[in-house]
């Protein structure tokens, strides 16, 4: 059976460190295979003390984002250095709430995408159409994306996940058709443009119940969740369903 990879964004919740270790430990019982947990930052000492204490070794630690180089005068941000020290494998990048709510550039996705490859933690790259558009339409911001994102930065130890705006929000309508076309399309350039394979995941409302939709195309490496991952039933049901 094919591999797959299913990480967890917890976005800006739960709102205390009481749920957040209890989420952690169901998430650390279910998980027979190995899965990605973002939490927010502040809680990262918190689980990686749990992921010890309770020998997660299925569970990868991932942040929600990173600035560059260990240490500045960098006010309110934190460094793939200091995430290093807490365990932390994977960091996302690029998700549509950093790009269009903190207004974070292209450029600025590429230096964090360097940074933390030069760390050796793995950037899960966030690309994504923020309007239901046309194909041809989309992929034209995605290439935009990933060319700007990309341009310089090294190939390998990368996880690209393509999220349609539009369909983040737990509850948004999906369109796995269209999202597997844009995957295997996100798979052709970065095969002919930079002779790189890379997983790349799908994320957009996916839950317990649209999941089987998608989990029928082999071109999709796996999933970002967000709303769901805050859920007990959804995340052991996806766990199940998904590795
Ligand atoms: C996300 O924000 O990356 C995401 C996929 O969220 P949701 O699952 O809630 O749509």
């Amino acid at each position: 059976m094919k591999k797959r990879i299913i990480a967890f964004n917890w976005k800006m919740n739960p709102s205390d460190a009481k749920s957040a270790s209890a989420l952690f430990r169901f998430a650390s019982k279910y998980a027979k295979q190995p899965i990605i947990v973002a939490p927010p930052f502040v809680y990262l000492p918190l689980v990686s003390g749990l992921k010890s204490k309770l020998h997660s070794k299925n569970i990868f630690l991932a942040a929600q984002d990173a600035f560059v180089g260990s240490s500045g005068a960098f006010t309110g941000a934190i460094s793939p250095a200091m995430l290093s020290e807490f365990g932390v494998s994977y960091v996302i990048v690029g998700h549509s709430e950093r790009r269009y709510v903190f207004g974070e550039s292209d450029q600025l996705i590429h230096a964090k995408i360097s940074g933390l490859q030069d760390f050796g933690i793995t950037p899960i790259l966030c690309v994504g159409e923020r309007k239901k558009s046309s194909f041809e339409a989309s992929w034209k911001i995605v290439k935009n994306q990933l060319d700007k994102d990309l341009k310089h930065a090294k190939k390998n130890n990368l996880i690209i996940a393509y999220e349609p705006v539009w369909s983040i929000g737990g509850n948004k309508p999906t369109d796995a058709s269209h999202s597997v076309r844009m995957i295997s399309k996100i798979k052709s350039f970065l095969h002919t443009a930079y002779s790189i394979r890379v997983p790349v995941l799908y994320g957009g409302s996916v839950n317990c119940k649209n999941i089987d939709k998608f989990l029928q195309y082999n071109e999709i490496d796996g999933y970002l969740v967000g709303s769901a991952s805050l859920k007990k039933d959804q995340l052991s049901c996806l766990i199940n369903k998904v590795i």
